[in-house]
């Protein structure tokens, strides 16, 4: 049956709500689909659900062929279980906690690891009983810090999560196998709803585990920077993105430095030679100017220099510790109330120094990465609050690769663009003052004592620590250059290990009795911000509305009959009950025939609005001649459409849906 717009509820807007910044969430609203509740609180009106649905239906079918089979799991969790596994804390103020009225904490699931890890503990003992592949499509909560541009990032939204369970990571059964399967399923997914989208590599964030990867929508309005080499062999987001071997000073070639923990030998490219300093070290008078754009301008304005971002050393101070970043948290916390200066420095826990040009941004992943090539075991890498690192003599704002030397137990590591020989303006390790003419070896090489926190010759590691911009070479380290765009993250698949058995211990037997944590991985899609991203994209929108793609539109046609009586009535009618007929493939045909009392030109414009891929128009004169205009909304028929004879109709419609 078609439906009747005015039995509908399609509240259009001709303006766009101030509070919606980007095209989806003003076309969203604009065009009926959603209405706001509250901060990052939406209800799906019926254009809106209907599209959702479509989603969910061509996600169902590609999660079976997927081998994946739906559970639904409550969105109310004890915290209990988020506590084994430190996730609790790990999300921390993003998960909404609720108490019942026995004063019992519950969690309102921001996704559910936990919760499908106890089931199959409790129900998958053996190995016979592995590999499973569960998934759901439930509501999700998460307090997000800045819910925005409406269901793109709304504190409550419908993720689809799967979840597969393995004894081995290869071979057949193996997590391998199934995270392909995922993976290709979601390509399928993400296709079918004409979504264009790119996958790259990820870092799996606080979810944990080893591999991952993200299905992006590049969007300019997208939160999410994404890296793509232009020889088109590698992505990844800008949390993971490596880059290619960059040349750096051979002074930093000898006995105390340590090169190229990062993936890429350095040394396939060779080394700067050392050059001399470019002048005196020279105190400069920086009063309340912290930060390098500061420096920049006082320079300019009081000194009547042009300095450059890239001639600025930024030095940020991190600590590393063997602890939790809450458990480091309130260390500092006690530190600050309790015992200002006595600290002791040990292994287990260290400051370190990360220098980059002025222009590039530490990476805190890859800083990680490198400060566990001193210590494998450390779990924090944390930036110092100010008022911490003053306890410690670092100044915030003023600090120098320099303030190593005072400092025997602080590692430093430099990104290669910074350790090289040139005009460089550091911190002074001097409140309000930075120094010019800064020179690696003479200011701080030459007077290092030569040993770290363990006594090792490793006191400064040159490896790749910044965030990737535009220009850099691709780690493929084949002549490829890395362009940016930004994206909008619609899924994401993970290879999480045992991180989640191991912390909640459920074992299964082996055929040789032994015992195993099952390996695990995970696998979300955003539903919502399919529909969002789908608007968003390229072809989603143009200046009058939504453009549908007919998988997800919430009709595939609109019949818009002038007057809705008589002849073009009976027609309108009749012609919904053929198209629906022609259900199948492309799916069904469903069919919303506006029949409101209302002027053709407010039908147009509302019709355009909410995107409907093809609409039919029924207009006396046209039927008078016995045909009907139709117009594919993606203007693949041109921009007027074209007069079809009413018995050609049908089949019309059915040749621009596909
Ligand atoms: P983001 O980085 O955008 O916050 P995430 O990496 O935290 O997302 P995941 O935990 O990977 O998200 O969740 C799986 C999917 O759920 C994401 O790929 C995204 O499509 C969707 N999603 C996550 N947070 C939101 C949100 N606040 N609103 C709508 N969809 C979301
Ligand atoms: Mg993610």
């Amino acid at each position: 049956m078609p439906t009747l717009w005015s039995q509908s509820l399609i509240p259009t807007l001709r303006e766009v709500p101030a509070e919606a910044e980007v095209p989806s969430h003003q076309l969203m609203l604009r065009a009926g689909l959603i209405r706001k509740l509250g901060a990052g609180m939406y209800s799906y009106l019926p254009l809106g659900l209907r599209s959702l649905q479509k989603a969910m239906a061509i996600i169902r079918e590609e999660m079976a062929s997927a081998g994946a089979v739906e559970v639904l799991m409550p969105a109310l969790v004890p915290l209990e279980l988020y506590k084994q596994t430190g996730r609790d804390e790990a999300y921390g103020d993003n998960l909404f906690r609720v108490k019942d009225r026995h004063g019992r904490e519950q969690a309102l699931g921001p996704t559910h690891e936990e919760v499908i890890t106890e089931m199959i503990g409790a129900t998958c003992g053996s190995y016979r009983d592995l590999p499973k592949t569960l998934y759901q499509i439930q509501t999700k909560f998460r307090d997000e810090f800045r819910p925005r541009f409406g269901v793109l990032r709304s504190r409550e939204f419908q993720m689809k999560d799967a979840y597969s369970f393995h004894t081995a990571v290869d071979g057949e059964g193996g997590l391998n196998e199934t995270y392909q399967k995922q993976y290709d399923a979601y390509c399928r997914i993400f296709s079918r709803c004409g979504l264009p989208y790119v996958t790259v590599e990820a870092e799996s964030g606080p979810i944990g585990g080893s591999a991952s990867h993200e299905f992006m929508v590049p969007s300019p309005t997208g939160e999410d920077t994404i890296l793509e080499s232009d020889k088109g062999n590698y992505a990844a987001n800008v949390e993971k993105c490596e880059i290619g071997p960059r040349k750096f000073s051979e002074i930093f070639t000898n006995a105390h430095t340590l090169q190229g923990v990062g993936t890429h030998a350095q040394e396939s490219i060779g080394v700067l030679p050392a050059a001399p300093p470019t002048g005196e070290l020279e105190q400069v008078h920086t009063p309340g100017c912290p930060g390098i754009e500061d420096v920049i301008t006082f320079f300019k304005k009081n000194l009547g220099t042009k300095l450059k971002p890239q001639n600025m050393l930024k030095t940020l101070v991190f600590e590393a510790s063997l602890k939790s970043p809450e458990e480091v948290k309130k260390e500092h916390e006690f530190e600050a109330a309790h015992t200002p200066d006595e600290r002791q420095f040990v292994n287990e826990r260290f400051f370190v120094l990360a220098v980059v040009r002025g222009d590039h941004d530490v990476n805190e992943g890859k800083l990680k990465q490198a400060v566990r090539a001193i210590n494998p075991d450390i779990q924090t890498v944390a930036l110092m609050e100010p008022h911490d690192a003053l306890r410690h003599d670092f100044i915030i704002g003023f600090v120098g690769p320099h303030a190593a030397i005072n400092e025997p137990l602080t590692q430093l590591i430099i990104d290669p663009d910074a350790a090289v020989e040139q005009f460089w303006v550091a911190g002074a390790n001097e409140k309000d003052h930075h120094v010019k003419h800064f020179n690696w070896k003479r200011d701080l090489l030459d007077k290092l004592t030569n040993h770290d926190v363990k006594g090792n010759d490793d006191r400064v590691l040159v490896t790749d620590i910044r965030n990737t911009v535009d220009g850099d070479p691709s780690p493929k380290n084949d002549g490829g250059v890395l362009h940016t765009r930004k994206g909008i993250e619609v899924g994401h698949v993970f290879k999480l290990g045992d991180k989640y058995s191991k912390a909640m211990n459920i074992t299964t037997l082996l055929p040789d009795n032994s015992r195993m944590h099952p390996i695990m991985g995970c696998y979300g899609i955003g539903v919502n911000r399919i529909l969002a991203a789908a608007i968003e994209s390229d072809k989603g929108h143009d200046e009058n509305g939504i453009v549908w793609s007919p998988a997800i539109a919430p009709y595939r046609v609109l019949i818009t009959p002038i007057k809705f009586d008589g002849r073009a009535k009976d027609l309108a009618l009749k012609l919904a009950s053929e198209l629906e007929a022609r259900g199948g493939n492309p799916g069904p045909i469903d069919v919303l025939i506006d029949d409101r009392d209302e002027r053709p030109g407010v039908k147009f414009k509302d019709a355009d609005l909410i995107g409907i891929p093809v609409r039919i128009t029924l207009g006396d004169k046209a039927l008078a001649e016995d045909k009907v205009e139709i117009k594919a909304r993606n203007g693949s028929n041109g921009p007027k459409g074209e007069l079809v004879p009413i018995t050609d109709a049908v089949n019309r419609v059915m040749e621009l849906l596909h």
